[in-house]
C-alpha cells in the first residue's frame, strides 16, 4: 500500500530539491506530477483538485519562492496538507462517559466486519476493558458461528441465545447481559450485503434505535478503493458513521481510499486492519501514514 504513490512523490520532491530557484512555473510542473500521482493512487478526483489548489495557494507565495530552500518549503506544505486530509484525529476510540459503551459495526459483506469485531474486542481487552460481542447477522447462520469462533480466539464472551434469530432482540439481549454481568463494552456485529439495500438499512436503523450506540464504525475494504468510500457515504446518510476502519491495508491497495475518506465521508479513520490475525489492528495515526507516503 502507498508504495507506488510514495515512489512517485519522492521523485517529484527530489526534482524540487534540486531547483535552486523556484518559479510559479516550476511549482506548477511539480503540482501536475503530484496531481497525476494522486489520481493514479485512486484518490477521489475532487479531493485531488482541492488538495492541489491548497498546495498551490501556499506554495506560489513570494516568501516561499524566495526562501533559501524553496523545494523543502513546498515539500513541507504538501506534508501539512496531506495531514489535514486525515482530519483532526488521534485514531482509536474517543473517550465516552456512557456505560456500557455500544459499538455498532457496519459494512458490506466481506469487508472484514466480523474479523474486525474480534480484533477490536482483543484491542479493548488490551486497554483494560471488558467487552462482549453479539452477532445480529441472522440471515447467515455461519456468520454467528464465525463470530463465536473469533470471540473465543479473542478470549471474550459472545452473547448467543440459542434459537433467537431476531437481530434487534439479540442486540438488546446483549445490552441486558452486559448490564447484569458488568461488561463495559458491547460490540454489535451486523449483517452485510454485497450491495446496499433498503431492507438492510431498515434493520440497521431498528438495531440502532434499540441499543443507542456510542460508536458506529464503518468497516471499509481498502482494496475496493473508491467503491468503499461511496458505500461509507451511503451508510453515513442512512444510519450514521462515527469512524471508519480501513481493513486489508496489507493488500496491494493503492491507498486512494485512505486519503479520500475524511474529505468524502466527513468522518475520521479510527483503525486500520492489516492482516487476518486478531492482532492485526492498529489505531490510526495520520502522521505515521504521511511519513510512509512522503518518506
Ligand atoms: P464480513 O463479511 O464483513 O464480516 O467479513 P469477514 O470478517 O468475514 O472477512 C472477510 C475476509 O477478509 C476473511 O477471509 C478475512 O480473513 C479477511 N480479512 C479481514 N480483515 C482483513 C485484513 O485486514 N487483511 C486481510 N488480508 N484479510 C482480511
Amino acid at each position: 500500500m502507498f508504495d507506488s504513490l510514495s515512489n512517485r512523490l519522492q521523485d517529484v520532491f527530489a526534482n524540487l530539491g534540486r531547483e535552486v530557484r523556484l518559479t510559479p512555473e516550476t511549482v506548477e510542473i511539480a503540482l501536475r506530477e503530484i496531481r497525476m500521482a494522486l489520481l493514479e493512487a485512486d484518490v477521489n478526483f475532487k479531493v485531488v483538485k482541492a488538495f492541489v489548489d491548497k498546495v498551490r495557494d501556499r506554495a506560489v507565495d513570494a516568501e516561499v519562492l524566495k526562501s533559501l530552500s524553496p523545494g523543502q518549503q513546498v515539500v513541507r506544505i504538501v506534508r501539512d496538507e496531506m495531514l489535514a486530509l486525515f482530519g483532526d484525529t488521534q485514531g482509536g476510540l474517543p473517550p465516552v462517559s456512557a456505560t456500557p459503551r455500544v459499538i455498532l459495526m457496519l459494512g458490506l459483506q466481506g469487508s472484514g466486519k466480523t474479523t474486525t469485531t474480534g480484533k477490536l474486542a482483543k484491542w479493548l481487552v488490551k486497554q483494560g476493558k471488558h467487552p462482549i460481542v453479539v452477532s445480529t447477522d441472522v440471515r447467515r447462520p455461519a456468520a454467528i458461528e464465525q463470530l463465536n469462533l473469533v470471540a473465543k480466539q479473542a478470549g471474550v464472551r459472545a452473547h448467543d441465545p440459542a434459537g433467537n434469530l431476531d437481530p434487534v432482540s439479540r442486540a438488546s439481549g446483549a445490552m441486558q447481559e452486559a448490564r447484569t454481568l458488568g461488561y463495559d463494552t458491547i460490540i454489535v456485529d451486523t449483517a452485510g450485503r454485497l450491495h446496499i439495500d433498503d431492507e438492510l438499512m431498515v434493520e440497521l436503523e431498528a438495531i440502532k434505535a434499540a441499543v443507542q450506540p456510542t460508536d458506529q464504525l464503518y468497516v471499509a475494504d481498502a482494496m475496493t478503493g473508491q467503491d468503499a468510500i461511496k458505500s461509507a457515504g451511503e451508510f453515513n446518510r442512512r444510519v450514521g458513521v462515527t469512524g471508519v476502519v480501513l481493513s486489508k491495508m496489507d493488500g496491494d491497495a493503492r491507498g486512494g481510499a485512505a486519503l479520500s475518506v475524511v474529505s468524502v465521508v466527513g468522518v475520521p479513520i479510527a483503525f486500520t486492519g492489516s492482516g487476518e490475525r486478531l492482532e492485526d489492528l492498529e489505531a490510526f495515526h495520520p502522521d505515521r501514514v504521511v511519513s510512509r507516503v512522503l518518506g
